[in-house]
């Protein structure tokens, strides 16, 4: 009997330790296979930004969720900054770091981190048409107390209420940037372009454009701004990023891509 019972404990005593073997070994194996990839700092960025939608990543490839896979980097070589405006690939997309903090200078020519898009990416996220986006845009109160829309995928909306909660503490002086503002969700393509605006998808916001400053309404490129710098900060607080950091400035624009600030760099 006593014998019996020492059997039957030195075998699940075995069973226990071949268990713990054989899980330190495949998960030595993971980490290894983890490794020996080298994914793109980018593709990282994306994934830490979207963890609703992404699943992981490979050395070239973005793997979604639902099965699909899309390509990092595309091999064309020497785009120009105007074809990676038009056909961009997710790496293009990536390829200019946005840092957060006061614009002491103005942008470098062509530098506008955010301003270059995969519409593909977005559009799996937000919607592949108009009514699409519709289903997931809701009402956000703003700070001057009007309705606005925005889409609650990503939890967007959720930041932009965040966002509106801080900015509505801030001085009165502040306010008037806040007031009145250039709109939201509207599907349409950027002036000028062939290129869908991310106020497509629900996820841009333009606030007053009486104190606003847009290229396009100043073709000779020099830069200007009258946006102060601690509305900005809120906005990018939360995941926001601003248009007026771009060469193609445009001060008015804010749009939420978390994917551009999660690391955090700040500008010297
Ligand atoms: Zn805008």
């Amino acid at each position: 009997m006593k014998l019996n019972i020492f059997k039957r404990i030195s075998a699940v005593i075995f069973i226990l330790l071949s268990l713990s073997v054989s899980f330190n070994i495949s998960k030595s194996s993971i980490s290894i296979a983890d490794t020996s990839e080298n994914i793109p700092e980018g593709l990282n960025k994306l994934l830490r930004a979207y963890p609703d939608f992404l699943d992981s990543a490979g050395e070239n490839t973005l793997y979604w969720k639902d099965g699909t896979e899309m390509v990092y980097n595309d091999g064309i070589e020497n785009k120009s900054h105007d074809e990676k405006l038009d056909n961009p690939d997710l790496e293009d997309m990536m390829s200019q770091e946005y840092a957060l903090g006061d614009l002491l200078k103005e942008p470098e020519e062509n530098f506008e981190p955010g301003r270059i898009r995969y519409e593909p990416f977005f559009r799996k996220m937000y919607g592949d048409n108009a009514s699409e986006v519709k289903q997931n845009i809701e009402n956000v109160k703003w700070v001057d107390g009007s309705v606005i829309q925005f889409s609650r995928v990503n939890g967007a909306s959720d930041k932009l209420r965040l966002v509106a909660e801080e900015l509505s503490q801030l001085p009165a002086e502040y306010q008037k940037y806040l007031r009145n503002i250039g709109g939201t969700f509207v599907w349409r393509n950027i002036a000028g372009t062939s290129r869908l605006s991310n106020h497509s998808f629900g996820t841009a916001i333009d606030i007053n454009t009486k104190f606003s400053d847009y290229w396009q309404w100043n073709k000779n490129m020099t830069y200007s701004n009258r946006i102060p710098f601690e509305i900005v900060e809120v906005f990018e607080k939360y995941g926001f990023i601003w248009g007026g950091k771009w060469y193609h400035y445009d001060t008015m624009h804010f749009e939420y891509r978390p994917e551009l600030l999660e690391n955090k760099k700040r500008l010297p």
